[in-house]
C-alpha cells in the first residue's frame, strides 16, 4: 500500500475477519486486568497495551498510525492540540539550559510558545530568517543547541522552508531537525523525504479538514541517531529513574525512542491528550484529505491569479504564482500543490483591509484556517498582535496583511464574493 491516497483512506486500520470497517471510537478512560502483574508490567514499560486513556487510547493510536504512514515514519502520537504537539516535540528533548534555533517564519501561537513560555522554563531560542543563508543559520547554533525547527509552509507569511538545506545545517550541529508540516499536510510534502527528523501537525487544520475538532500530532522518522550524540540527549540514552531505569533507545531502538519518550513522560504528566472522539473526526477527515487538497489548492490557484491582477490589491503572496519569492522552492518541495491559504495586501492598508473584510458574504472573519469553508483574518490586530512591528516584520507579517484561507466552495462563488467586496 505505497499510494498516498490509499495511505489516506485505509492507513493505520486493517480490521481483522467480521471486525468494524471504520476505526472505532473506543470511548473509555481505562482498560480492565487479570491480575496486577500483568498491569504492572505495562507501567514498567515492558509489554504494550493500555490501562489509562491519558497515556494511550487504541482510537488516537489507530490514527497516529495511519498519519505516521502518510508521512513515512516509525512512530507517532496524536496530542489535544498543535500546541502541545509542538511543545512535546521540543520539550522531549530540550531542557532548562538548552537552546533552540527556529525559523522566525513561524505560527505565532508556536512563536509565543517558544518565545515567551519556554524561556520561561529556561529554554533559549535563536530565530533566524527562513530566507538565511547557510553561514547565518550555522552562526545561529550554540554548544547546547538541541533542535532546529521549522514550518513547511509558514501560517500566515507562507514562506517555503528550504528543508533540506535546514536538515543538513541540523544534523552538521548533530540536532534533529523539527518541521512541522501543518499546511502542506503529507499529500503535498513529506519532510522526512528531504531530511527532517521529526514532523508536527496541528491537525485540527486540513487533516480534520471540517473545523470540527482541534487536535494535534508528532511523527518521527526514526532515522535521528540520539545515541551517536548520547552527550546531548540524556533523556533518551540513560536510564530514567521514573520508569525503573528504562533506557528508551536501548528498549525502544531509534525508531521509537522518542516517542515512546514523550508519551510516557510527557503525556503522562501534561495529560495534553485528544479524545477518542476528535480523532474519530480526524481519522474521516484523512480519508478524504488527498482529494480535498487537491481542490483546496487549485481554487487557491485561480483566486491567487484573480487576486495578482486586481487594481486593489497591493501585493499577492502564493507560492503557486509564477512571480513568488517562494516559487522555485516551491516547484522542488511542493511540486504538486502547496495549500488553500493566500495571503495579500488590500491598497490602503490595515483600514482599508478592515472595511474589505466586513464586505465578505461567502467568506467569513475567523480566528481559523484551513477547513471546508472559506475564512480570512487580518493577523496584525488577531492571531499576531501581541508582537512588536519589528517582531511582524521578521514573521513576515505586514500591518496590511490579510490571510485568506481558500474553502471547498465553488471558486466562481469566492471570486465573486472577493470582487464585489474590493468593489
Ligand atoms: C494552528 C497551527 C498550530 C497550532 O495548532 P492548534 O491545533 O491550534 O493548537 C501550530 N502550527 C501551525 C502551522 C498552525 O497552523
Amino acid at each position: 500500500m505505497s499510494r498516498i491516497e490509499t495511505r489516506c483512506v485505509q492507513g493505520g486500520y486493517r480490521p481483522g475477519n467480521g471486525e468494524p470497517r471504520q476505526i472505532p471510537i473506543i470511548q473509555s478512560t481505562t482498560f480492565r486486568y487479570d491480575t496486577s502483574e500483568d498491569m504492572g508490567r505495562l507501567f514498567d514499560l515492558q509489554a504494550e497495551g493500555y490501562f489509562y486513556s491519558r497515556l494511550q487510547n487504541p482510537t488516537c493510536d489507530t490514527v497516529a498510525a495511519r498519519i505516521c504512514e502518510l508521512e513515512g515514519g516509525t512512530a507517532a502520537m496524536l496530542t489535544g492540540s498543535g500546541q502541545a504537539a509542538n511543545f512535546y516535540a521540543v520539550f522531549n528533548i530540550a531542557n532548562a539550559g538548552d537552546h533552540v534555533v527556529a525559523s522566525s517564519a513561524i505560527y505565532g501561537g508556536t512563536y509565543n510558545l517558544f518565545a515567551v513560555t519556554m524561556k520561561k522554563m529556561g529554554i533559549d531560542f535563536t530565530f533566524v530568517s527562513p530566507d538565511c543563508t547557510e553561514e547565518e543559520l550555522d552562526a545561529a547554533f550554540r554548544p547546547n543547541t538541541k533542535a532546529l525547527f521549522g514550518e513547511t509552509i509558514a501560517n500566515p507569511a507562507l514562506c517555503v522552508l528550504d528543508i533540506e538545506m535546514f536538515a543538513s545545517a541540523a544534523h552538521r550541529h548533530g540536532v534533529p531537525l523539527i518541521v512541522d508540516n501543518t499546511f502542506a499536510t503529507p499529500v503535498n510534502c513529506r519532510p522526512f523525504e528531504w531530511g527532517a527528523d521529526i514532523v508536527t501537525h496541528s491537525t485540527t487544520k486540513y487533516m480534520d479538514g471540517h473545523g470540527s475538532a482541534v487536535g494535534g500530532c508528532i511523527v518521527d522518522s526514526g532515522r535521528f541517531d540520539w545515541d551517536a550524540h548520547a552527550e546531548k540527549y540524556p533523556g533518551l540514552t540513560e536510564p530514567d529513574e521514573s520508569y525503573h531505569g528504562v533506557v528508551y533507545t536501548r528498549q525502544f531502538g531509534k525508531e521509537k525512542a522518542f516517542i515512546t519518550k514523550a508519551t510516557s513522560q510527557l503525556m503522562r504528566d501534561f495529560g495534553s491528550v485528544q479524545s477518542p472522539q476528535s480523532a474519530f473526526l480526524l481519522g474521516i477527515g484523512l480519508e478524504s484529505l488527498h482529494v480535498r487538497m487537491q481542490r483546496h489548492c487549485e481554487s487557491a490557484q485561480r483566486i491567487a491569479e484573480y487576486l495578482a491582477g486586481h487594481e486593489k490589491v497591493a501585493w499577492v503572496r502564493y507560492c503557486g504564482l509564477k512571480g513568488d519569492k517562494y516559487h522555485e522552492r516551491a516547484m522542488k518541495y511542493l511540486p504538486g500543490g502547496s495549500c488553500g491559504v493566500i495571503s495579500f495586501g488590500v491598497k490602503g492598508g490595515r483600514k482599508a483591509a478592515e472595511e474589505f473584510m466586513k464586505r465578505l458574504k461567502v467568506a467569513a472573519i475567523e480566528t481559523h484556517v484551513a477547513d471546508a469553508r472559506t475564512c480570512c483574518l487580518h493577523p496584525a490586530s488577531a492571531t499576531h498582535r501581541q508582537m512588536s512591528d519589528e517582531e511582524l516584520e521578521a514573521a513576515g507579517v505586514s500591518p496590511d496583511l490579510v490571510r485568506l484561507s481558500v474553502g471547498l466552495e465553488s471558486a466562481e462563488d469566492l471570486i465573486e464574493d472577493l470582487a464585489q467586496a474590493l468593489g
